[in-house]
């Protein structure tokens, strides 16, 4: 094995969410001093906090994260999600008849855990930051190959030479497209909008999908907080999919007025409620890139796939990558390999390619059968809630599919192993 720090043994990341932290990670945890890991990102420099969003980390993640040494310190601030269930109205029904409703428990684990963005972002920088990762607070500009390396250059003007560039900069990734690597891309005209919800009652682990005519609005439960004054504050976080041509006037209007709107939405079963963190607006569409390499380039995350947030499973598609990339650059490495050449490369791109399509598709067919008010859509669709409903071997199924836990040939690190 090469020695660390030559560019045979250097790989930079482009990018800090939380795909390229978590593969910035497993790599320094697999290679030691076999790798040099550099990640940059102009976002290292700001507090991770400022993100509103909250993901459901599926078990498979789970299992990762506790595989990586991490999950001792996120279960601290994170929720199991103990069941769910499914409504489908209009916003003006005075009643949401329950027709989907789901057991969080998938073996003997719950199939997700809600964590903030802030708190996974800060355990996963100060474990990057103590296990060896170079933590770079600037952008990647550009990179040009030179026979058996690329030369990255940074904001700063500063170039460093690697085997390989793993472009996690976001679904906009400016690397994806200075490969010339195309980008099958169609907007939604919908927007999420996400905060952080405080109520008066607790919300026991339940999370609730309301399909509605503008697009599914999800209360997902938080972990407690404790205040200053010992309270105990319960909280949850919704993503409240409207039309986008809809929002600006909504998050422009009187605070009082938009917690009248939400509170159409989110219905008095928790009590009181008022917002905790002001709201914030993700526009929505579908992305995948044609190839997810390039020469001593992997696409990583949202830079190679970007899809609905209906199924919440977006984040945990980019940890799937990174399981997968951080095996094969590591058993790769191991036997001498080149981590940037063509042929690891392309074990990456035929492992992720099927399950990204498949996932791409599922996820955009929902948002099409559920963000539609013509009745007999709605009858039809109902139809087939009711009958999932009283099918326990297909829920358990489905189940299992949502907490990533469906597949025997799963990387070693969604399985809970250490590479
Ligand atoms: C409303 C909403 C709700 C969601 N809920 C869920 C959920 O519950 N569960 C789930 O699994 N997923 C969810 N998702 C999807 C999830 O948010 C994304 O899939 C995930 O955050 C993508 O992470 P990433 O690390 O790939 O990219 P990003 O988080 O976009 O990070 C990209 C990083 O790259 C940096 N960068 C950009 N350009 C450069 C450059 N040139 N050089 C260096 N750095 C650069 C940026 O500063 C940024 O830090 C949701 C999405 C939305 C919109």
């Amino acid at each position: 094995m090469a020695a660390a720090g030559t560019e045979r043994s250097r790989i930079v990341i482009a990018g800090g969410g939380l795909a390229g932290l978590s593969l910035a990670l497993a790599l320094k945890r697999a290679l030691a001093d076999g790798v040099d890991v550099v990640m940059c990102d102009p976002a290292l420099a700001r507090d991770p906090h400022g993100d509103r969003r909250s993901f459901a980390i599926a078990a498979a993640a789970r299992r990762m994260f506790e595989a990586l040494g991490l999950w001792e310190a996120v279960s601290a601030k994170a929720q199991p999600i103990l069941d769910m269930v499914i409504t489908d109205s209009s916003l003006q029904d005075p009643v949401r008849p329950t027709f989907l409703t789901f057991e969080g428990a998938v073996d003997g684990e719950p199939f997700a855990h809600m964590v903030t963005s802030g708190d996974l972002t800060a355990v996963l920088l100060d474990a990057c930051r103590s296990g060896g990762v170079s933590l770079r607070p600037e952008g990647v500009t550009g990179f040009t190959l030179r026979g058996g390396h690329t030369d990255i250059t940074l904001a700063g003007g500063e170039t460093l030479s690697a085997a390989l560039l793993v472009a996690a900069d976001g679904a906009r990734s400016r690397l994806r497209e200075q490969a010339g690597i195309g980008w099958i891309f169609w907007p939604y005209k919908q927007s999420g909008i996400v905060a952080t919800i405080s109520h008066e009652r607790d919300h026991e682990g339940r999370a609730v999908e309301h399909f509605l005519p503008a697009g599914p609005f999800a209360i997902l439960p938080l972990a407690d907080e404790v205040q200053a004054d010992g309270s105990v504050q319960h909280r949850s976080s919704i993503v409240w999919s409207e039309r986008s041509e809809n929002v600006p006037a909504l998050l422009e209007s009187h605070p009082e007025d938009l917690l009248a709107e939400l509170e159409k939405r989110f219905g008095l079963q928790l009590g009181t409620i008022a917002f905790e963190t002001k709201p914030q607006a993700y526009p929505l569409a579908f992305g995948v890139a044609r190839s997810f390499v390039g020469e001593r380039l992997a696409l990583l995350g949202d830079a190679a796939h970007l899809i609905h947030p209906i199924a919440g499973q977006g984040l945990n598609l980019g940890l799937h990558d990174v399981a997968v990339l951080a095996e094969i650059i590591a058993d790769s490495m191991r036997l001498g390999m080149d981590p940037g050449s063509a042929d690891v490369l392309m074990q990456y791109e035929r492992a992720r390619r099927a399950d990204i399509t498949a996932m791409g598709i599922v996820t955009d067919g929902l948002n099409r059968l559920f963000s539609n008010d013509m009745l007999p859509v709605r009858l039809v669709r109902d139809l087939g809630l009711g009958l999932v409903d009283r099918m326990p071997g297909l829920k358990r199924f489905l189940i299992r599919e949502a907490a990533g836990l469906r597949r025997d040939d799963a990387p070693r690190l969604l399985k809970g192993q250490t590479l």
